[in-house]
């Protein structure tokens, strides 16, 4: 699992969602932890991190859950932080790389004026951060879940992507 974790981080260590710094378009409004909002963290990924996390429901899963305090060492983000505003989508086995519904009213990069910026490389690296990550089983199974939370998350925006 370690292993699997190296690789994906590697995948996504250089990439961005478009060349420049995104943060300057909202004041890094993603980034403003705090104890209730923070991001799903995948099987194992709290070990490889070496951290400690809380725990969140997620459709009849438990998932580590981390806060931060609004800043971070940049190379040991989560991943649910690398991928931001994207996510991976896992159903019937299919793997694919979304906008995160979760993040559609917050995140200016998902406005339809900026959408068409996003940068296919990083798109390829979440894809290809996900395809090494599913060889775990356990990975495997909660990304069914995942997918199944961002249905639900799906049903509340305006139209789908
Ligand atoms: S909310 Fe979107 S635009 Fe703002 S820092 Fe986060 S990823 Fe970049
Ligand atoms: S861990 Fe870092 S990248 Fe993730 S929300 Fe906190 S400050 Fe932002």
């Amino acid at each position: 699992m370690l292993k699997l974790y190296a690789d994906a981080y590697a995948a996504l260590s250089t990439v961005t969602p478009i060349p420049a710094d995104c943060g300057m378009l909202c004041q890094n409004r993603c980034c403003h932890g705090d104890e209730d909002h923070g991001m799903i963290l995948f099987p194992g990924e709290a070990e490889f991190l070496g951290i400690t996390c809380k725990t969140r429901e997620m459709n009849g899963m438990e998932v580590g859950f981390f806060t931060c305090n609004g800043t971070c060492r940049r190379n040991r983000r989560p991943l649910s932080c690398r991928i931001y505003p994207y996510a991976p989508y896992f159903k019937d086995g299919v793997l694919t790389v979304l906008p995160d519904p979760r993040a559609k009213y917050v995140c200016p990069l998902l406005s339809e004026d900026a959408i068409g910026f996003i940068q296919a490389d990083f798109l390829t690296a979440i894809k290809t951060a996900f395809t090494v990550l599913l060889q775990s089983p356990e990975i495997s199974d909660m990304l069914v879940r995942y997918s199944e939370m961002l249905d639900e998350y799906k049903k509340f925006t305006e139209k789908e992507w």
